[in-house]
């Protein structure tokens, strides 16, 4: 089964400091529900997709979130 398409540039794997991010992409980006990812969607559809939006359309647990710089 091929790859999605936004599999190498798809922004929420780099930021998910969770091995189970490889449970996500075999199910989804590599898997049988690609079709139904919301991201997929939401950028097929031309719409914005949250930074921290999951392929099952939940978000990120926090403590997933790296942490973000403050300016000073
Ligand atoms: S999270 Fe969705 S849009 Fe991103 S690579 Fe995986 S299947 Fe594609």
């Amino acid at each position: 089964m091929s790859e999605c398409e936004q599999l190498q540039q798809c922004p929420i794997w780099g930021s998910l400091n969770s091995h189970v991010k490889y449970v996500w992409i075999n199910n989804y980006c590599k898997g049988p529900r690609r079709e139904r990812c919301a991201r997929l969607q939401l950028l097929r559809a031309g719409k914005a997709v949250a930074a921290e939006l999951l392929p099952n359309g939940t978000l990120m647990p926090a403590r997933d979130v790296p942490a973000r710089q403050t300016s000073a």
